[in-house]
Parts: C-alpha cells; structure tokens; sequence
C-alpha cells in the first residue's frame, strides 16, 4: 500500500484512543477540568454506563465565549505557556487534549458562563466538528454534555465491558475524587438518580465516611506527618484490627491527583509488618505533598502513573508517618489477668512499645532488662519449659504446645523472631552473617539523612550483612543484604534498618535494631501455614534461647494455661 497521510479525522480518532479509553476516562477528564476551574461544587450524571450520556456541571470560573471554540482545538491549554512550566505543573491537566479527544468520538455539547459575564455562550459538535455555536443564557460556570460516545468508533465500543461495569468504574473514580477533595461537594448521578454525594464540608474524615460508610470511620487513625525534606504525607489508615483482603482500598493523592504507585503501595505494606497478618491489608487514604518538579506525572496520557525523581526519601515519607501512626495509637489489646504468661514481661513492656505488633521499637532496653530481672513476677521456671510437645497449629498464628506445666500457646512469629533476634546477633559479632548476594546490585536513593546515617553505621552495617558502595550523588550501591524472607526487597530492608539506626543511641542499641529488624524480615509470619516438624523444630530452638520469653519488641512469645487453672476453670477442683 502507498503511503499516506491519515485524514485528520481519523488521526484525531487515534489520538483520541490514547485519552478517552472508555466512559469513567472522560469523566476523569471533564471533572480535572472543573476542579482546574476551581469549582466547589460538581456534578456527574452518566447514562446507559456513560455511553449514551455523560454530563459534568461545575460552578468554576467558566470559558469566555471567544475561547469556546479554542478550547476544542488539540494542544490548546490556558495552564502551561511553555516547556519548562512541565516541571513543576499545579494543575490536573496540561495536555489541552482532553476536549478535542473526547469530541472526536462523541457528539458534546458545552455552555459556560464566566463569572461576572453578562451572558454564557454554547458550543456543539459532532465528531470533531463545530455543529453551531452562539449566545446561551446559563448560570455560572461549566456544564458538558457528552453523547453517543464511540458511536463512529464500534471497534472501540466493543472492548467495552457492561454499562453496569462502566457505571461502577465512573462511581469508583467519582468517589477518589471525593477523597481528594474533601472541600468540593460531588454528586453522582445514574441513570437519573443519586448514587452518591459528599457534603464538601472539607474534613477527609467526612469524605470517608460517605465513600466506605460510617462503621470504617471508627477503625481509622489520623496520620500527620511531619513536613519532611520529600514532602509531607496526611490523611487515614486503618487500625490494624480493621483488614481487608485485597490493596483495593490502600488509595494515593499525589499533590491531589489520584495516583498508583508500587512505591507507595510497599511504604504501606511496609508500616504494616508485624501489625497485620499475612495477605492481609489496611485501608488507607493518603494524601502527599511533594515540590511538583520531584514528581514526573507526565509518564502516562491518562497520568495515572507517577515516577519520583528520589524514590527513597518519598519511601521513607509514607513509611515512617504510618508506622508511627500504628506504633502510637495502636489501641491496647485486652489480657485476661487469669491467663499467666509465659514470662512476667506483658506488665514491663515500656511506654511507646506497640503491644499488638512488632513494630520497630525506638530501642531494645528490655532485653537486657529481662534477662537481670528475670525471675520476678510470675515467670515460669526454665524446667518446665523444656522438651514441649507439639500439638499443633490454631489460628495459622499460634503453636499449641504441652509441657510438664501445662498447655503453651506460642507465637510463631515473635517466637521465630527471639530465635533469629539471638542468632543475627551472634553471627554479626563474629562478623559471619547469613548475608545473600544480589545478583545484579540495585540501586537505592537515599535523603541526606539517610546518607549521613549510612556512614555513621557502615562498619556495623556490613557486620550484619549490608554490602555495597555509594554510587554518586545520593545514590548507593547494594550488593549484599541479610537473608530474609522473599517478598522483602533489599530496598525496604536497607530503608528499614536506616530508620531504626537513626534512633540508636549507641553501638549496642544500634546493633541491636538491626538485629531485630533483620529478625523481623527473616521471621515466619502469623498466618504462614508451618508443618509439625517446622514448629517442634522452632519450639526446639526457643526452648534454647537465652531470654526465650519474649520478642526482641519485648511482646511475650507464650501464654500459659496451666494444669491447675485447666483444673479450676473444669470444676475438677
Ligand atoms: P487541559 O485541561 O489540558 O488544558 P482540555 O482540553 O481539558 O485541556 O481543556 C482545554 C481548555 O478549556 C482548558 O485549558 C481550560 O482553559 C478550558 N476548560 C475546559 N473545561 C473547563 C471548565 N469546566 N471550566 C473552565 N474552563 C474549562
Ligand atoms: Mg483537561
């Protein structure tokens, strides 16, 4: 076939693929551009899944007639004049694609009055083409109406799944907008009724509740990060006794742009060790504020996808304002009295050290602690924990032993982490650690802090398994890190021990963090299913540690039930 240029309707279609993907992408489109007009109000009404109608009003500021037909045009923006402002872009769209993408698949309509103009103006098109323009009484602000979407493009249209899929996609996006903008009250309309509307009333607490309803609400926790050198994070998580078994509901406002990133998904995961079961997830809604000309939102047409310029310190952002938020507020569980402990160390834990998890403490002073004052309280004597038998496994979590005293329930993973907490230790003082080559180094962005953190501890960083070399500019090279368990990345290992390094107050407790976080990355997990023989071969070890009765956070690795309460609570005796 000769070669030839494309008509430009059917290049204008082509392009217009890349914007307008399916219904839920032209609302996308029309609503950034009502919030970019700084409206306060916005309404969405689709039809038939968005593919007969779609209608977006707002009340911002409004098109001059003249630029009516401009608006329509491909490339034209009021937001960015040049190259340069890509850098540091404040406003949802730049592109000036949106409009002339949409209208090349769909018949739109728009009417639009600026604020204090006498009169609105309309506009009508038809595939691309101006149909009739003029003069239109109409309130303030913006109304688009968009129909018969894909109707020149049946290929297109037959990707589409159900109008009901499409409608739920379109609730779903109205509702992160909603989270990102607690301060602009949204409706949704479908098929001509309400599905969903928020009061506006600028409280993201507020905007939750109408999104997940109110019984969510009462398991969230405020996070309010600090401003950073990266940024500043804010917003909601889940207390850890609220879960869910999917990432579905784990929600990122980049500068107010609803965002996915693997990065950020990984800080969360990463908060929630320790605190959550394996496969489980939180809920989270969380806003950042990064300089925008660390960000690259430009990566994608439908800028979904972000890139950070310095992933490590955005990383460490999110990371250390949830993990402080779960360590803090995490609320108390409840202990039966009755119930004597392994060890008398529940009634020590200290101040600040989270008691449902295992998360990274400021320091380890229990430890040492335990093993002087060990023999208070109602600590149970070392013979009577020796040679347990196991029965079995409860909960995926808690290994269900019998000893000469009674019956033992044992965390396996604050019982494996005391295990690897002692051997780490170990191995690093005779500088032989179970350390992994990586195959190919990777490299990780550090912030300055991070930098001067990693210099300060890097005779003790390679005692325990950390090898590698700076690698120009903030960057560094990691060859080598401690083993751990598979879904851990070396990154978030090395992120991770800089956090806790950055709080020791000396070598011991430095070596002690790291000893505890590599524990706790190498660790079996509650909710890992273990075999008879992996758990008889745990109890083993513990049975041989030197403070066995508790995790390196100072949580108790058993309970006890002993004979005699059995006998008691039975009316035996
Ligand atoms: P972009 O948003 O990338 O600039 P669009 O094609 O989405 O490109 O819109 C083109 C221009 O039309 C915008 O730059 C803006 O000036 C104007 N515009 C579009 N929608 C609205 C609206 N709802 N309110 C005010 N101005 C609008
Ligand atoms: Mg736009």
């Amino acid at each position: 076939m000769p070669i030839r240029i494309l008509d430009p309707a059917v290049a204008a279609q082509i392009a217009a693929g890349e914007v307008v993907e399916r219904p839920a992408s032209a609302v996308k489109e029309l609503v950034e551009n009502s919030l970019d007009a700084g409206a306060t109000r916005v309404t969405v009404e689709v039809q038939g899944g968005g593919l007969d109608v779609i209608r977006v009003a707002d009340d911002g500021e409004g098109i001059p007639a003249l630029d009516m037909a401009l608006a329509f045009e491909r490339h034209a923006t009021s937001k960015i004049v040049q190259a340069s402002d890509l850098h540091g872009i404040a406003t949802l769209g730049f592109r000036g694609e949106a409009l002339p993408s949409i209208a090349a698949v769909a018949r739109v309509s728009l009417t639009s009055r600026v604020r204090d103009a006498q009169q609105g103006a309309a506009i009508r098109l038809r595939w691309g083409v101006v149909e009739a323009q003029g003069p239109a009484g109409c309130p303030s602000g913006t109304v688009v109406t968009v129909e018969g979407l894909f109707e020149n493009v049946p290929a297109r249209r037959k990707f589409l799944r159900s109008a009901t899929a499409e409608t739920s996609r379109v609730r779903h996006l109205v509702e992160q907008f909603a989270l990102a903008f607690p301060h602009v009250r949204f409706q949704l309309l479908q098929d001509g009724r309400e599905s969903f509307r928020t009061q506006g009333d600028g409280s993201l607490l507020t905007a939750l509740a109408q999104v997940y309803g109110a019984e969510v609400v009462e398991h969230l926790l405020e996070v309010r990060g600090d401003q950073q050198e990266g940024g500043r994070t804010w917003g909601y998580v889940s207390a850890p006794q609220y879960h869910r078994a999917n990432r579905g509901a784990i929600n990122f406002y980049l500068n107010r742009r609803w965002v996915q990133s693997r990065l950020l998904l990984q800080a969360v995961d990463e908060s929630y060790r320790g605190f959550l079961m394996e496969g489980r997830h939180p809920l989270a809604a969380l806003h950042l504020e990064v300089p925008p000309e660390e960000v690259d939102i430009n990566v994608h047409p439908t800028k979904r996808e972000v890139r950070f310029r310095h992933e490590g310190p955005v990383f460490t952002l999110v990371l250390r304002a949830v993990r402080e938020t779960l360590v803090a507020r995490s609320p108390v569980p409840v202990v039966t009295p009755e119930v004597a402990s392994f060890s008398a160390l529940p009634q020590q834990v200290p101040a600040g050290f989270p008691p449902a998890g295992d998360a990274a403490p400021p320091g380890l002073r229990t430890d040492r602690r335990e093993q002087k004052e060990g023999s208070g309280g109602s600590l149970i004597p070392r013979a009577q924990v020796q040679g347990l038998r196991v029965l079995g496994q409860a909960s995926g979590t808690y290994i269900v032993a019998e000893g000469p005293g009674g019956v033992y329930l044992i965390d396996q993973h604050a019982a494996h982490e005391r295990v690897l907490f002692e051997e780490v230790g170990a191995r690093a003082s005779q500088r032989h650690p179970d350390a992994q080559g990586l195959l190919a180094p990777v490299t990780v962005e550090l912030e300055p802090s991070q930098v001067e953190t990693l210099d300060t501890w890097k005779e003790l960083l390679a005692q325990y398994g950390f090898e590698g070399e700076p690698f120009g500019g903030r960057t560094y090279l990691l060859r080598s890190v401690p083993a751990s368990r598979k879904d851990t990345s070396p990154q978030a290992l090395l992120t991770v021990a800089l956090d806790m390094l950055s709080r020791a107050r000396g070598p011991s407790e430095a070596g002690d963090s790291l000893a505890a976080s590599i524990a706790c990355h190498r660790a079996v997990r509650a909710g890992d299913p273990l075999t008879q023989d992996e758990m008889a071969a745990l109890v083993r070890r513990l049975e041989q540690a030197a403070a066995p009765h508790s995790c390196p956070h100072g949580r108790p690795t058993a309970v006890h039930l002993s004979d005699s309460r059995l006998e008691r609570e039975f009316g035996r005796r």
